[in-house]
């Protein structure tokens, strides 16, 4: 079960081949980083999405690149 929060994207630069389909598929979360090696990163707009959308933009990707990190749950207390 979980609380509808968005789980944080990031691209594993280990990963990234610079193919280009998350940036093709979403500009608008996506972008090539400056640099002769043209990795992708997720730009801020990115952790606004729905879950289900960055599930769908990370199954596109074809090195497995993008990461899904679950937000750290509320501590009450702390
Ligand atoms: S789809 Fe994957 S391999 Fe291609 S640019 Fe994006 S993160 Fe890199």
């Amino acid at each position: 079960m979980t609380d509808g929060a968005s789980p944080r994207v990031w691209v594993d630069h280990d990963q990234c081949v610079s193919s280009g389909a998350c940036v093709l598929e979403a500009p608008d979360a996506f972008a090539y980083q400056d640099g002769p090696e043209a990795l992708a990163v997720a730009l801020p707009a990115a952790q606004a999405l729905p879950r289900s959308r960055l599930e769908e933009l990370a199954d596109l990707c074809p090195m497995g690149a993008i990461h899904l990190a679950e937000p750290e749950p509320d501590r009450p207390g702390t």
